[in-house]
């Protein structure tokens, strides 16, 4: 066995310094956090810095997530490993990819052509199959491949878009910020048995949602 990269030994302490110890303990976030290699979805002039505690800027003004918002978010979702998954916003491609090596398919929508042709190549590089993605208002959702076991919304809304929530299966499992363009409250939504219940797991701050059922600008 080869020994391990500096890549692969930041990315071990990331696991062990930052999400574990905040309490992320689903074995399936924590292995698929352990296996993507984050580094090849910022821009190589921020690849050292790729495994931080923190978000980073990607390109056209936008962010990848802080890796433990992106494993709580995972983890979120309680995925055990057949699900189809939609995810609104896919930036980098980095939390596509997290939840590709966990479920049966990932469909990610982005509306920034630039940023949705980059993660693109990503996914091709890695051989992640298993990730559709599409350009397109993510607020109105991905109606020809719904009902979804799971839907992870990475940019902040005033409110929860209605198409999402009648795109969810029930049972199913949603995680998006909700709040102002500053301070979002993360909600996890569920439905089951056509009841819908939601609570606010965390305090976030995350770029805009912007669409029919999201903010203007
Ligand atoms: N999931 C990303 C990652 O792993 O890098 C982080 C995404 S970044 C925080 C939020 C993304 O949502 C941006 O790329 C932004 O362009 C996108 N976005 C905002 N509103 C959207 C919408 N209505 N539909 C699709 N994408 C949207």
């Amino acid at each position: 066995m080869s020994s391990p990269s500096p890549w692969d030994i930041n990315r071990e302490r990331m696991v062990e310094e930052q999400l574990i110890p905040r309490g992320i303990h689903d074995p399936k976030t924590l292995q698929a956090m352990r296996t993507v290699p984050r580094h090849l979805f910022v821009d190589d002039a921020m690849a050292a810095l790729a495994y931080g505690d923190h978000p980073l800027p990607i390109s056209s003004g936008q962010t990848i997530s802080q890796p433990y918002i992106v494993a709580l978010m995972t983890q979120a979702l309680q995925l055990k490993g057949g699900e189809r998954v939609l995810e609104i916003g896919t930036g980098s491609g980095y939390q596509a990819a997290v939840l590709s090596r966990i479920c049966e398919r990932v469909f990610t929508i982005e509306r920034i052509d630039a940023l949705l042709v980059r993660a693109r190549k990503i996914f091709d590089r890695l051989r992640y199959h298993n990730i559709v993605s599409r350009l397109d208002d993510g607020t109105i959702g991905w109606p020809d491949e719904a009902p979804f076991d799971g839907i992870l919304v990475t940019a902040g809304g005033p409110k929860i878009p209605q198409p999402l929530v009648d795109q969810l299966a029930d049972p199913g499992r949603m995680i998006i910020p909700v709040g102002d363009q500053y301070l979002q409250n993360l909600q996890l939504l569920e439905k089951n048995q056509g009841e819908i219940t939601t609570k606010t797991i965390e305090t976030v701050r995350f770029v805009n949602l912007i669409g029919v059922h999201g903010w203007t600008t």
